[in-house]
């Protein structure tokens, strides 16, 4: 499966036209009210562009895989629309899996990508009445 064709036209208010939307995300560490203890730092971030991690042309290429763990059921949640008054809508700051560091990781919202559901899985969407 290819599940990262982007599409550069603009999306139909169409549901049948198969495609949808995700947000990009940019995951950066910020510092919280203890001293951080895992190899992450302040100012280190990633982006989330559909099923991908990218790591910053500039920056380390390694991430802590521990806090990792604790962001990763997080990201495609904050990938898809949510509701305004849903807390997955306004809650951006995840805390360290590891409760002696102080790490805290924002994760924002940077811009809409649209995606082909033909193009991300072989699963048919489901006849139309
Ligand atoms: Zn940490």
């Amino acid at each position: 499966m290819n599940k990262n064709r982007e599409h550069t036209t603009q999306m139909s208010n169409d549901h049948d036209s198969g495609l949808f939307e995700l947000y990009d995300l940019k995951v950066e560490v910020i510092f919280g009210d203890i001293p951080m203890v895992c190899d992450h730092q302040e100012g280190e971030y990633f982006h989330v562009i559909g099923e991908k991690i990218i790591f910053p042309e500039e920056g380390r290429k390694s991430f802590p895989m521990y806090p990792l763990a604790a962001l990763l059921p997080l990201l495609p949640a904050k990938q898809r629309l949510t509701d305004k008054n849903d807390w997955m809508t306004t809650d951006a700051i995840v805390a360290c899996s590891d409760p002696n560091c102080g790490g805290r990781f924002r994760i924002t919202r940077i811009a809409k990508r649209i995606f082909s559901h033909a193009e991300t899985t072989i699963v048919p969407l489901p006849a139309v009445d």
